[in-house]
């Protein structure tokens, strides 16, 4: 029995000897290292790399000998940015008509390939983690993107995906066809806290990491000047989707614009408000009060504000407003863009960056809302984010000085993913 234990233990060791051995290092250059967590640059840095890890990062430092050194001594270098709010099975929909029509003319796997081809997309533009915030329609295709990425079929982000989404029978397109024809819904529907808490479990089990609710629809401006809307969930009906998903270990988030669904999201304890247009100082107060996330998405907003009329433009100098305010209160603001809210090949996501400085964060603030804070929104807090030993190797690198010129993030030139190099433009 010993000796079973002792040839055990031996090939134990052998094995992670061979480990050590085999993984790949390699040490990178930064002539100006943003880590994600000092308030200044480290000029000059040595980060080194072994595996899909980062073993350490020296300000001067050299290589140990025989290790390949990437060269970005002229570069600014930074965390691999966190898209927390995207839909990469959506093609950009500024019109009713242009959402109805990918549903209804494109097949899932048509909708499936796009998919990953914006997920390339986003990786490009130095996307190296997103969170996709539902399919519209496409099932639970993001969760077959995400494992294509994540077994190396296809170059894309780490990806965390909520599947379907939720609102009650009939608060979400398609709507207005015959009732003689079956059409599909870009959300699973759900009625009642029962249907709730099945359809949380029937996500979960097809590999939703978050499940997404939409609490309101039909934004309007009273003459309180607050920004209100309808109200999808009853009470009792969000509590058991947020109830159910937290018993499931998962996190909820919700789709709210106006102050009544934003409200109604709070009281049902998400995790997380997307869009959140309509917030007033009380409900700031509440979120600011308990560490919710606010993912504010302004590059959709102000993209398709032109194309949609009515409310959208006023909404979208609401949240500039509100922008400001919930920065003085500290709430936790994640960056994230709704990117397929617009069409990914038209726009930059990083341009979301530009937009936080215009609206009053420091670009060191703002490149934090895009690293470290939705690094901890994911859960990821210890091994996104920031630069810094034991974090797994999601670098990127610009040109010139995003501290002067927040743009810079548009152009980045280099980005590694897990330790692997996925676009080197300086070679
Ligand atoms: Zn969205």
């Amino acid at each position: 029995m010993r000796r079973i234990v002792a040839a055990v233990l031996l090939s134990l060791f052998l094995s992670l000897l061979v480990a050590a051995q085999t993984a790949h290092r390699v040490a990178i250059r930064a002539g100006k290292l943003i880590d994600g967590r000092g308030d200044k640059p480290i000029e000059n840095a040595l980060i080194l790399i072994e595996g899909d890890k980062i073993v350490s990062v020296t300000p001067g430092g050299s290589a140990p000998s025989g290790t390949e050194v990437i060269d970005l001594s002229k570069s600014t270098v930074l965390p691999g940015f966190i898209d927390a709010h995207t839909h990469v099975l959506l093609q950009g929909d500024i019109t009713a008509e242009e959402y109805d029509e990918q549903l209804l003319k494109q097949s899932i796997p048509y909708r499936a390939i796009l998919a990953a081809r914006n997920a390339h997309i986003a990786l490009t533009h130095g996307f190296t983690t997103i969170r996709d915030l539902e399919t519209e329609g496409a099932m639970y295709a993001d969760v077959d993107v995400k494992n294509a990425i994540a077994n190396g079929e296809v170059p894309g982000p780490r990806m965390q995906v909520a599947t379907r989404a939720m609102t009650p029978t009939g608060m979400y397109p398609l709507l207005g066809y015959s009732w003689e024809l079956k059409v599909p819904t870009g959300v699973q529907y759900v009625d009642g806290a029962e249907g709730a808490r099945k359809a949380v479990r029937e996500q979960a089990m097809y590999g939703a990491d978050w499940i997404k609710y939409y609490s309101d629809r039909r934004y309007h401006f009273e003459s309180d000047g607050v920004l209100h809307s309808m109200v999808n969930f009853t009470d009792e009906e969000a509590k058991a989707i947020v109830d159910e998903t937290h018993r499931l270990g998962k996190k909820v988030a919700a789709h709210a614009i106006g102050s009544d669904g934003i409200a109604a999201a709070l009281r049902a304890g998400v995790d997380t408000i997307e869009h959140g247009d309509g917030l007033t100082e009380a409900l700031m107060d509440e979120m600011a009060k308990r560490g919710v996330y606010w993912v504010p998405t302004i590059t959709v907003g102000v993209y398709v504000a032109p194309g949609r009329g009515g409310s959208w433009e006023k909404m979208a100098a609401l949240e500039r407003e509100s922008f400001s305010k919930a920065l003085k209160k500290g709430i936790k603001i994640a960056l994230g863009t709704d990117a397929g809210g617009f069409d990914w090949k038209k726009l930059n996501q990083a341009k979301e960056f530009e937009y936080y400085v215009q609206y009053g964060m420091t670009p060191m603030q703002a490149i934090r809302a895009g690293t470290s804070v939705p690094a901890e929104l994911l859960g990821w807090g210890d091994k996104l984010g920031t630069i810094e030993a034991g974090k797994w190797a999601d670098i990127v690198a610009v040109s010139g000085d995003p501290l002067r010129d927040i743009t810079e993030l548009q152009r980045v030139v280099f980005v590694m993913k897990g330790g692997t190099v996925q676009k080197n433009e300086l070679k």
